[in-house]
């Protein structure tokens, strides 16, 4: 038997099938397409599935970024699928293929994918951010996702570091989403170029992206090495709240960002030493994730042989 394990993204759906051992045989991945509308992405959906499909695949696992319902499978509104609205993709695709399927946050499945089997494995408490344009959070705890009351639980993005920093796209002040993304990395850097700040960079002004201002700080640009020192700083910030809150054994900093490594986890490490409690900040380890960017993909596969009684 097989699972598929899918995710779904604003711009990409990436998908693989599994063994129920969790070992990927093939991926494939598809523009989302999801300017067209909902009844476009369904059917993009469906095809990027189909072409993994067999009559060996007992079930499917489905990550997206959105609000949902995890148990009944219901999306609330996806930010980044315009058209959705409230939509049961659970019933949807289980209609369409005749399998067992579960839904989750693409966030808490890249946490569960880490913890099955990335940098989180067998954590007993995995805390996991993912740092991309935003910030999706993720909670393990005893191998289960941590949902919350409402299936809105662990939306770390939403944490506030600084009640007068910066609007954030959930119409709050100076979340972690607005003082730690790479569209804050990229804002510090052309801000700091328009103060007339030497790097660089300065050519690059208009087009800089997360991946420049990176290879500028390999190159021992100060101006980059300062913009990553202030996001690991503000990431640092939000997860000693929440490390002392939670007291997880892992940190997993996954998303686009972490491919920067040591020079974003440096300072993030070091805020979390001198934020934390005495009796915690020596025993977490703070790693970044290893899975890439198809962790959500594991997760949700994962999950599926989870819920048909596999083995991992
Ligand atoms: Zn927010």
């Amino acid at each position: 038997m097989k699972v598929v394990g899918v995710d779904v993204g604003g711009t990409q759906i990436k998908a693989a099938v599994f063994d129920l051992n969790g070992n990927m045989l093939k991926s494939t991945r598809a523009p989302t397409e999801s300017r067209l509308g909902k009844e476009r992405v369904l059917s993009n959906i469906v095809s990027v599935i189909e072409g993994l499909f067999s009559e060996d695949v007992a079930a499917l696992g489905v990550a997206v970024a959105s609000p949902l319902d995890p148990v009944e499978g219901i999306l609330y509104y996806p930010p980044n699928l315009p058209g959705f609205g409230v939509f049961n993709i659970k019933s949807f695709l289980e209609e369409r293929f005749g399998v067992s399927v579960v839904v989750d946050n693409d966030a808490n499945l890249y946490a569960y994918g880490e913890w099955v089997r990335g940098a989180g494995r067998g954590a007993q408490v995995l805390l996991c951010v993912t740092v991309g344009t935003g910030i999706g959070g993720g909670l393990i705890h005893g191998g289960n996702i941590w949902h919350g009351a409402h299936g809105m639980g662990a939306e770390f993005g939403h944490i506030t570091v600084d009640p007068d920093g910066p609007v954030c796209n959930c119409g709050n002040r100076g979340c972690l989403e607005a003082m730690a993304s790479s569209y804050f990395l990229v804002g510090y850097v052309e801000r700091r170029l328009r103060e007339g700040v030497a790097s660089r960079l300065a050519p690059l002004r208009g087009v800089l992206e997360p991946k420049l201002i990176y290879e500028a700080a390999l190159e021992g640009d100060t101006l980059a090495h300062e913009a990553f020192a202030v996001v690991g700083k503000n990431l640092g910030v939000g997860l000693s709240s929440l490390i002392n809150a939670l007291d997880p054994d892992v940190v997993v900093v996954g998303g686009g960002l972490s491919k920067a490594g040591m020079i974003l986890l440096e300072p993030v490490k070091k805020e979390i030493y001198a934020r934390t409690l005495k009796g915690i900040r020596d025993r977490i380890r703070v790693e970044t994730a290893v899975l890439g960017e198809f962790s959500a993909v594991y997760g949700a596969a994962y999950l599926a042989i989870k819920i048909i009684g596999g083995d991992r």
